[in-house]
């Protein structure tokens, strides 16, 4: 005899966030869709992988090391891989150690590792306002509280933070520093000071999520990493990733820790999939031990630039007069606000029936949302394609 006990859903079903995640897992959707041209995910050009080189890659490792390849390996990731982006991020003037490396299974999941570490239920982290959907899943996975703080075209406001640290007593802070997901601004070399300065000051951690640091397509030269701050070197965590830079679905990214942390990541690691895999280790191990990843990158930040040019030059028409934009010098997005009254979720039905997507902005915030902007990807369609997107987008005004 059975007793009829009520189902109770599982904790994580009711605390999910179930609205961001449903923008993901839509904007992975409408990019596969056909006929519809979707600005809408960070979708990497495909016919920019080095797919030749890759295969050579994986190839080579199968051949001369298959059985090791094939083998469970350490949790903190491939040596070889792990030399090679502590060599990538020292001859970019960051002071890298292989030893404080973990490789994770993308940098997702180097943020959702370090979630469960640095904060517990209840534990306030600052974000920027907007920010990164899918690092607020993970941060509500683990319970913590995100606090939002403004944003200028150039990044977190330190007025803003330095009042956020005092009212809220934060356990840590989350930034995009580079080419911001959603917004695109990218923060000066003054304020990565101040907010390395407020961290060290206030005993906060500080989990610099850097995926985008190698696109930038305008020029100027590369700012100082935050983690590379004297200050926080014992409080600051440098989040990367190979998706932008080889292929996102090869799932490898990595993270440069404070040896505790780097400690703790690891073993949560070894709980949640022993280690990333090992083959695709190797092989990117291989390749960047064989290619020149510079010069990969030297087209692909070509492409983007024409990109994005392609976009700008498209948004005037396509969008109702009085909207404004942002100007990326890099990364993936360009962020736009409508004129006051415009709700971007409640068009996006209308925009896919025209044949073209995007992502309505409102997700991105933490709090009231401006249902007025949304994010369109530049970097997956060829600017022929943006061009007739834009036109297509300018139907719906
Ligand atoms: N951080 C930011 C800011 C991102 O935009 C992304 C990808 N869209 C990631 C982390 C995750 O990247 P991945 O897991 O592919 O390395």
């Amino acid at each position: 005899m059975t007793s009829s006990v009520g189902i109770v859903p599982p904790p994580a079903l009711a605390r999910a966030g179930q609205e961001t995640s449903s923008v993901v897992r839509d904007s992975l959707i409408l990019a596969a869709t056909p006929g519809i041209l979707s600005f809408s995910g960070g979708f990497p050009a495909p016919e920019l992988f080095d797919v030749e080189g890759l295969r050579a890659s994986y190839d080579h490792v199968l051949r001369t090391a298959g059985r090791r390849a094939l083998q469970y390996s350490a949790t903190e990731g491939d040596p070889d891989l792990r030399a090679a982006i502590a060599a990538r991020l020292a001859s970019q003037g960051f002071a890298a150690d292989p030893d404080r490396i973990v490789i994770t299974t993308g940098a997702q999941q180097g943020l959702s590792l370090l979630a469960g570490e640095l904060l517990g239920p209840g534990d306030t982290v600052l974000v920027e306002n907007p920010t990164y959907v899918s690092a607020l899943q993970s941060f509500a996975a683990v319970r913590a509280r995100a606090v939002p703080v403004a944003t200028d075209e150039q990044g977190i406001v330190v007025e803003a933070l330095a009042d956020a640290i005092r009212r809220e007593r934060p356990a840590a802070i989350y930034l995009v520093p580079n080419f911001q997901n959603p917004a695109g601004h990218t923060l000066p070399a003054a304020r990565r000071a101040a907010v390395a300065e407020l961290a060290a000051a206030h005993g906060l951690w500080i989990v610099e999520d850097d995926p985008y640091a190698e696109l930038r397509f305008d020029g100027a030269p590369r700012l100082p990493r935050i983690s590379g701050y004297p200050a926080v070197h014992d409080r600051s965590i440098l989040v990367g990733s190979l998706s932008k830079l080889l292929a996102p679905g090869m799932r490898l990214g990595w993270l440069h820790a404070p040896a505790p942390v780097h400690r703790a990541v690891a073993l949560a690691k070894q709980a949640a999939d022993m280690h990333s895999s090992t083959v695709d280790q190797a092989a990117a191990a291989h390749y960047l031990a064989t290619h020149d990843l510079d010069a990969h990158l030297t087209t692909v930040r070509h492409a983007y630039r024409e990109r994005a040019e392609a976009m700008l030059a498209g948004l005037a028409a396509a969008l109702p007069e009085g909207s404004h934009w942002s100007h990326p010098a890099g990364g993936m997005f360009i962020w736009a606000r409508l004129p006051d009254g415009h709700d971007t979720a409640a068009l996006l039905p209308k925009a896919v029936a025209a044949g073209v997507a995007y992502v309505p902005g409102a997700p991105f915030y933490v709090g009231t949302p401006d249902p007025a902007t949304l994010r369109l990807s530049f970097i997956t369609n060829q600017p022929s394609a943006i061009r007739t997107g834009m036109a297509r987008l300018s139907t719906l005004f």
